[in-house]
């Protein structure tokens, strides 16, 4: 159903084809309905005059006088030249700058007529000043037909070179709407559009453009995004309608030897009320005959370890193998140890694969495996290599979830041609309307139970002023028998950079810590794996007590004796960062602690987060934070987590309600029509194609 919304770009007035190209490379704007939907991120008011006079103090970053053209005169040389125009509208002066095209300025401008001046007022010494300001004549001003909000859209440097600056763009907008005005049809039932309220789509598209008045420009918000959101969810909500009809899961009705033995007689402690439920639910998920698809999520410290374990044995006694996923080295060891420690004598056989696994002692597990007498193998992104093939894998499950980029996620498909159970475990909660998008069709199992005993853990902020205090703090705690942990930031693990200060750091420590007293631990991304393993075992077993590290000690790591986490250049880690390094301590039965350190100077967010850690220790509130300071596109593991949707209008931190609504409504259309096959569900189900080609990645992996 081609129409002028997919005519190539290159075809409207004004654009051409290297124009074309860059609205492609630049904004990814191809035909006409792209540049449609290219809207603007905020709105100018230029119903407003301000008198020259009154400006002073607080004014808009944009403001627009009417000004009578005094005189003009050409100053400095070469570089600097510049056009100074004088404006007057007898309550004061403005200057009015231009550096470039002012024999065009000074051809347009009469002295002695009255003209409308845009733009951002600089204001110095009490001297107004306008650098390149745009200048109507002020009957223009009259006959202009919107209600004085004017879109601004945002460019680039690029796109400001071919004149296609914020103005320019503006200008192509008016030029396509003549063109497409008559051409937009509804995307939604026209029942649907009178029962809700909502405005109908052209009218929406003009007023984003061209707001008619603030109450529209609101209305057109709220018509675009909940379209936008139900869209999405119509998507997700059919895949997930999809994946629990196929009748293709593997079945798993048996709880014998491997699973009963280990509860009977290895259980180290009680299950917590949580975790029982979650296995209960996981028990329920592979007995239905559908493939399971669910995420766990659980605060740091909560055991999620165990219920995955759990889950392994119950795939070994039905005769599957399993595989655990966890996105560090150090993490696959960790957990392969414990598992060996946990599994010992049950006569499972369970085995590690991480990048660095010798070549000889590789070939042996894949051989193994393949011949279906591995029953458990944990690793790392080296278990998605094409010459890892399992025997009769049932059940994958995939720790520290936001961590794996989503193509890595997706190849643990290929590896059977029925699909195993999955099982996906994360520790960063994730906001209620963020996991409804992002993990919509999954169903979520919530462990909201620490295991009994812990206590908060208890958060400081200290400035680098007060490192003594630190210290002194630290020789207290390691004089009772506890070990600490250190921790610098890594921004990039290639850069050098990052290494420095976790050095000097590291001499500082040494010094303050001498030996034979004390001993350090070093773990970072750059040492050698066997070092690596070294260091980590050194603390765990209580050799050393400090650990200095980069954040590579960030996930999953588990040393129940330690009891102070200090985190270096605090201000540099985002929320939900801190707190997944917070959840290192605090796993024993002792008081534990959080030194956050920083710098004196603090931007404004950084306080706020650091505040936040400060305040709570719990999780939900802390991601809720998270995503309002920095909105849902940066929110830890957003990116990876394979949102391929890309929102025109939505925020999910901003939209929660508009998420939710939308949610419901495609609940209540896919209860009533799961295919939205009816006759008046035809423009749904174009909408739903929208989404489902775009979120193709993520979701094509999940279900
Ligand atoms: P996470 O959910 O962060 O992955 P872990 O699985 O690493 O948490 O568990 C944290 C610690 O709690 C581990 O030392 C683990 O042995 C312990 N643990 C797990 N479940 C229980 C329980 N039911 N009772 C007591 N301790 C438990
Ligand atoms: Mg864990």
């Amino acid at each position: 159903m081609a129409g002028v919304l997919d005519y190539d770009i290159k075809y409207l007035p004004g654009v051409g084809e290297r124009r074309a190209a860059l609205l492609v490379s630049e904004l990814n704007v191809r035909t006409f309905g792209d540049l449609l939907y290219y809207f603007p991120f905020r709105y100018i008011d230029r119903t407003r005059l301000f008198r020259i006079g009154e400006i002073g103090g607080e004014v808009p970053a944009y403001i627009q006088i009417r000004a009578r053209i005094t005189g003009m005169a050409y100053e400095g040389e070469g570089r600097k030249r510049r056009l100074r125009v004088f404006a007057s509208d007898g309550t004061g002066t403005a200057d009015l700058v231009w550096f470039s095209g002012t024999k065009w300025i000074e051809k347009r401008l009469e002295v002695g007529r009255e003209y409308i001046i845009f733009g951002r007022p600089n204001l110095y010494h009490g001297e107004l000043s306008f650098v390149h300001p745009e200048i109507d004549l002020v009957e223009k001003l009259i006959n202009r037909p919107s209600g004085g909000l004017q879109g601004v859209y945002s460019s680039t440097e690029k796109l400001n070179n071919a004149q296609l600056g914020t103005k320019g763009i503006y200008n192509l907008v008016c030029t396509l709407w003549q063109q497409v005005a008559d051409h937009i049809p509804e995307t939604l039932p026209e029942s649907f559009v009178a029962a809700y309220d909502l405005l109908p789509r052209r009218e929406a598209l003009y007023n984003i453009h061209f707001p008619q008045s603030p109450d529209l420009l609101k209305r057109a918000e709220y018509r675009l995004k909940f379209e936008e959101l139900l869209g999405i969810q119509l998507a997700i909500l059919s895949r997930r309608a999809t994946r629990t009809t196929a009748a293709d899961g593997f079945y798993f009705p048996r709880v014998g030897e491997y699973f009963n033995t280990f509860y009977r007689e290895k259980l180290p402690f009680e299950l917590t009320g949580a975790q029982k439920r979650v296995i209960r639910e996981i028990r329920a998920d592979t007995v239905t005959g559908h493939q399971m698809n669910r995420l766990l999520q659980g605060d740091v410290g909560s055991g999620k370890t165990l219920v995955a374990l759990m889950a392994m044995l119950l795939a070994a006694d039905n005769g599957f193998q399993s595989c655990l996923m966890v996105p560090t080295e150090i993490l696959a060891r960790q957990h392969y140890a414990s598992i060996e420690r946990m599994i010992d004598g049950l006569g499972i056989r369970a085995a590690v694969l991480t990048g660095s696994t010798r070549k000889r002692e590789r070939d042996e597990i894949l051989e193994a495996l393949a011949r279906g007498e591995i029953h458990m193998l944990i690793g790392t992104h080296a278990l998605l290599e094409e010459r890892v093939q399992f025997d009769n894998l049932g059940l994958v499950v995939i720790d520290e979830q936001h961590r794996f980029g989503v193509e890595q996620r997706a190849r643990m498909w290929t590896k059977n041609s029925r699909p195993p159970h999955i099982l996906v475990m994360t520790a960063t909660p994730i906001p209620r309307t963020l996991a409804m998008t992002l993990y919509g069709d999954l169903d979520v199992s919530v462990i909201d139970e620490l295991p009994p005993g812990r206590k908060p853990i208890v958060t400081r902020h200290l400035y680098d002023s007060q490192r003594m205090k630190l210290f002194g703090f630290l020789r207290r705690e390691i004089a009772r028998g506890r070990q600490v942990y250190v921790v610098y930031p890594l921004i990039k693990e290639s850069e050098k950079m990052d290494y420095k200060d976790l050095y000097d750091g590291f001499e500082t420590l040494s010094r303050e810590f001498p030996l034979p007293e004390y001993r350090l631990s070093v773990v970072h991304g750059k040492l050698p794996p066997e070092e690596k393993n070294e260091g980590m075992r050194a603390f765990k077993e209580g050799e050393t007590q400090i650990m200095v590290a980069t954040s590579v000690i960030e996930v999953g790591v588990d040393v129940p004796n330690a009891t102070v986490m200090v985190i270096e250049s605090a201000e540099r880690f985002g929320l939900s960062q801190l707190h997944q390094l917070r959840g290192r301590v605090g796993r024993g039965g002792e008081q534990s602690y959080c030194i956050l350190m920083s710098g004196d100077k603090l931007s404004r967010e950084a306080r706020a987060r650091l505040d936040a850690m400060v305040e709570t220790t719990d999780g939900f509130r802390l991601s809720e934070l998270d995503l309002k300071l920095r909105g849902a596109g940066d929110i830890n593991g957003t990116q990876q987590s394979g949102m391929a949707f890309d929102l025109k209008i939505a925020s999910l931190a901003r939209d929660g309600a508009i998420v939710e609504y939308a949610r419901r409504t495609a609940e209540a259309l896919l209860e009533q029509d799961p295919t939205l096959a009816r006759p008046e569900h035809v423009l749904l189900a174009r909408l739903r194609s929208r989404y489902v080609n775009r979120g193709e990645v993520d979701f094509g992996m999940i279900s």
